[in-house]
């Protein structure tokens, strides 16, 4: 590997480090704000991944050291998920509830955030 290791964070076994602090950076990234590193700099969005168990994970890069961070999202909760089957029966396009103005996209049987990865209907 040859890079340093930050402090007081482990490597997971896909390549990345835990996050301090997930849920401040979790608010940032629901308003579309740019996300602090722990270097100081700035993390980048690879991708969204969609997990088994109806979460999402996000996986990020640090601008200045290129070290990977994994930022997981909670699975939809129960007020969510009765707030988009409602737009659903009204035949409306529903939106992510974390997020503002991102409407959610059709994967197989579920309805998921681009975002942030979370199921939060099935269609
Ligand atoms: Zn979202």
């Amino acid at each position: 590997m040859g890079k340093t290791k930050p402090h007081r964070t482990v490597e997971r076994d896909d390549g990345t480090f835990a996050l301090a602090r997930e849920k401040e950076l979790l608010r940032h990234y629901y308003e579309g704000n740019r996300l602090p590193s722990p270097t100081g700099e700035f993390l980048m969005v690879l991708r969204v991944q969609p997990e088994a168990d109806g979460s999402g994970s996000i996986i990020l890069e640090c601008s200045s050291s290129s070290l990977r961070y994994r930022l997981n999202v909670n699975k939809a909760t129960r007020t969510e998920r009765a707030k988009v089957r409602e737009v659903l029966e009204k035949g409306g396009e529903p939106r992510c509830p974390r997020h503002v103005n991102q409407l959610l996209i059709r994967v197989k049987n579920d309805l998921q955030c681009p975002l942030c990865g979370v199921r939060y209907a099935k269609v």
